[in-house]
């Protein structure tokens, strides 16, 4: 479609913005807006509010500091002027001539100067004056406007943007497509699309302002629950088409209760017993069991999906436990073998990793082929060895994030047999509603409960000045019998080796430098205090801002503790990039009590159990994400013993750092973690968006827009529902409405999502 305004330039420079049709245009929603109506006058501006203020330009000025050059421009309404102030301003220079009017739009701060207020980097524009067009002012003049994220230089800033979709609009009225049922809208009470997506970027009069900014007006309510909609109605389609395929119904008689009674340990929680129950349901049934089986570290998932397993063996299937790494792998091996000891039958398990030498993997795949292993635990090697199974009737997954490898399960099992059952297991806590509609194509089951008689973990944060008094505390610790680790963002010095980082050293944050202030935050609660009694803040030098702050590396401080602060106990180096025999020997001399002290990187992150390690110290935590942290903590706190947490920082803290470190220390719930990890990082991010086939969106926020994502995917259930009797089929062609959604599904998902066809 020809738009008015963009030509072939143009058109290439918004393609870089994924921005192909003129319907992309008008889902570039403003980010914000100002209020243009009445603008506020100086004399009644107060100090801490922000406002949009309609100004002359009185002066304005570059003035060269030491550190950054500050561009300083007083703006008037008659006798009271405003100070509006940039640093860094130098692109400003020239930019304003007195006499000109100008919007800014910021915070309203006290000043010391004549004018008594002022604003801080405040958002501007320069108004049209009767030199320009019409259309300008129209636009943006004595009306709420709209203020877009450019897209692309000054060339397709605001200004355009609002120029073309107004004329877009103009061109379209009347004929804007609606896509969702007016049945639907009505009951939802959401206006039609054309009126949705004119409003939105160009509000009518009197429009309540905070619901602007909030996103929260009809008109984009209307635009976040299309968008939303869509994306659950593929969800459920796929849920659906999941549901029709043929499966294994797996029995539970009272042979397989009494087998699983037979081994299980403990009593255990509730929430495992609900969990339980959910799988099995699944299981019964004749379609392939999709789960997800969600739960904070040391939750017990373990049993779960061993019960879940041996459900399947006693149906005489196999079942197949797969990990991300040898060491995981090893651990689930260890404990399946001793649990099924206490078991009267006599179950057959093997271990299938890449480590294991020709001759051993050609005999374990035998045994799995013929179907004389019963229970399989392996790592990828189980996908990448060409395994074939037997009666393949289970695959559990540890720690979906890191394998991304739900459809090629297909290739376990023979050709001609139906589908296994499929349990996705992750520590990663998704906030329920998230889970629930974003892995759409999976049900999920949460376990919200810890096992009984865990003491809580004390964490607490301490600059990297104080080593020497957390390398006390693991010494006394070490004399009392117990173990300690201590993390390491990265494995040797070099810069290009961080390959477990999350926010490595370029982090696009401005890393600020630590105030002292900081080391009484961390004795707020005065239990630092009785931690490192002897708090000594150290002034933060001017030397040390300009450092660029070397990370330290798990094979640079493995040799200085052994030889320094840590001599005389027994220190072990665990990385990445040990082979597995290395590593795997390492880890078992840890869990064996032979080694005091592991000093690692993340690879101890997942799913390592040594109920006796009571310290986990993590250094330059404020390198880590938020996820990976509260992995690392989960490391300890396993035992009966108490338990502590250090989180150790370098010189420089980034803001967002600090926010992590401070949750840390606030909180031990996974599920409050990952809800602040969600929205400082944006869900995006916080899945891994491409890895975890999330969609990215064009005007839904998913931590903001959780309640309707719910109300879509319940519509979209209804929806799905409504067209499935056969009755419906025959009506549903003769209904251009429902038969457009469909049609507007399938561009939806194949354009915006780009997600794997169903299948
Ligand atoms: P996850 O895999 O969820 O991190 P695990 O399955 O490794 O957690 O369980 C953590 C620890 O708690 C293990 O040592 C396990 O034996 C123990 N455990 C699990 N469920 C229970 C229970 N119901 N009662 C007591 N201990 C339990
Ligand atoms: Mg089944």
């Amino acid at each position: 479609m020809y738009v008015r305004g963009v030509g072939p330039r143009l058109a290439e420079m918004l393609a870089a913005r994924e921005i192909l049709t003129a319907e992309d245009l008008l889902y570039h929603l403003p980010f914000r807006y100002e209020d243009r109506q009445n603008p506020r006058s100086l004399d009644e501006l107060k100090p801490g509010e922000t406002a949009s203020v309609i100004a002359e330009v009185r002066g304005s000025t570059l003035l060269r500091t030491r550190k950054a050059p500050i561009f300083e421009m007083t703006v008037g309404q008659g006798r009271l002027s405003l100070k509006c102030i940039w640093f860094n301003g130098s692109y400003l220079n020239g930019k304003f001539q007195a006499g000109q009017t100008v919007a800014v739009y910021g915070k309203v701060e006290p000043s010391r100067s004549i004018s008594n207020l002022k604003m801080i980097q405040p958002q501007f524009e320069v108004l049209p004056d009767a030199t320009d067009d019409a259309e300008t002012r129209l636009l943006e003049v004595g009306r709420i406007t709209p203020v877009y994220e450019s897209l692309g230089g000054s060339r397709l800033a605001s200004r355009w943007q609002r120029k073309v979709i107004f004329n877009l609009l103009e061109g379209m009225r009347g004929a804007v497509p609606e896509c969702l049922p007016k049945e639907m809208l009505a009951r939802l009470d959401l206006p039609n699309r054309e009126t949705a997506l004119r409003e939105v970027h160009f509000p009518p009069e009197g429009t309540p302002f905070a619901q602007l900014q909030g996103s929260a007006t009809p008109p984009h309510r209307r635009l976040i629950f299309e968008e939303l909609f869509f994306l659950e109605l593929g969800l459920e389609l796929k849920r659906r088409r999941m549901r029709q395929r043929p499966g294994i119904e797996f029995a539970t008689t009272d042979k397989v209760r009494e087998a699983i009674r037979e081994v299980l340990p403990f009593h255990p929680t509730s929430a495992q017993k609900r969990a339980l129950g959910e799988i099995v349901a699944d299981m019964r049934q004749p379609s392939p069991m999709r789960r997800l089986l969600q739960g904070d570290v040391g939750s017990g998932k373990t049993i779960v999906a061993l019960q879940a397993m041996l459900v399947a063996m006693e149906n005489g299937f196999q079942a197949a436990l797969m990990a991300p790494t040898e060491i995981l792998a090893t651990q689930h091996f260890l404990a399946a073998r001793k649990l099924l000891e206490r078991s009267s039958r006599r179950y057959r398990i093997v271990l299938l990793t890449g480590s294991l030498d020709e001759d051993r993997k050609r005999h374990t795949r035998s045994l799995i082929n013929s179907g004389e292993a019963q229970l399989v635990i392996g790592t990828h090697a189980l996908i990448e060895e060409k395994v074939e199974f037997d009666r393949l009737g289970l695959v559990v997954v540890d720690e979906q994030h890191r394998f991304g490898v739900l459809q090629r399960f297909k290739l376990m099992k023979k050709p001609n047999q139906a589908e296994p059952d499929v349990l996705v297991m992750t520590a990663t806590p998704i906030p329920r509603t998230l889970a629930l509609s974003l892995y759409g194509d999976l049900d999920v089951s949460i376990l919200d409960e810890l096992p009984p008689g865990r003491t809580p973990i004390v964490t607490r944060r301490v600059p990297g000045e104080r080593a020497d008094e957390v390398w006390d505390f693991v010494r006394k610790h070490v004399a009392k019998g117990q173990q300690a680790y201590i993390v390491y963002p990265v494995i040797e010095g070099t810069k290009d080796d961080q390959p477990e980082l999350d926010f490595p050293l370029d982090e696009a944050e401005p890393a600020v430098d630590l105030p002292p202030a900081t080391t009484g935050k961390t004795t707020r609660r005065g239990k630092t205090a009785e931690l490192f009694p002897k708090v000594a803040p150290e002034p933060n030098s001017g030397a040390r801002a300009g450092l660029k702050s070397a990370l330290k590396s798990a094979t640079e401080m493995h040799e200085k503790l052994r030889q320094g602060p840590l001599a005389g106990l027994r220190v072990g180096l665990l990385h990445g990039r040990l082979d597995a025999d290395e590593k795997e020997i390492i880890m078992r001399r840890f869990q064996r009590g032979e080694i005091d002290v592991l000093v690692a990187t993340t690879v101890i992150e997942v799913g390592v159990d040594v109920p006796n390690a009571t310290v986990m110290v993590v250094e330059h935590a404020e390198r880590f994400g938020l996820a990976q942290l509260h992995q690392l903590r989960g490391r300890v706190g396993r035992g009966a013993a108490k338990s502590y947490c250090i989180l150790m920082t370098g010189p420089r803290v980034s803001p967002l750092g600090e926010e992590r470190l401070n949750a840390m220390v606030r909180t031990q719930d996974g599920f409050e973690l990952a809800e602040l990890d969600l929205t400082m990082r944006g869900p995006g991010e916080f899945f891994g968006t491409r890895q975890a086939g999330l969609p990215e969106f064009r005007v839904a926020n998913l931590v903001r827009d959780r309640q309707l994502l719910e109300l879509a995917k319940l519509e979209a259930a209804g929806f799905a529902n409504a067209s499935n009797s056969n009755q419906a089929k025959r009506s549903e062609a003769a209904d251009p409405e429902r038969a457009r959604v469909w049609a507007r599904l399938k561009e939806a998902w194949q354009r915006r999502y780009g997600l794997v066809e169903a299948g």
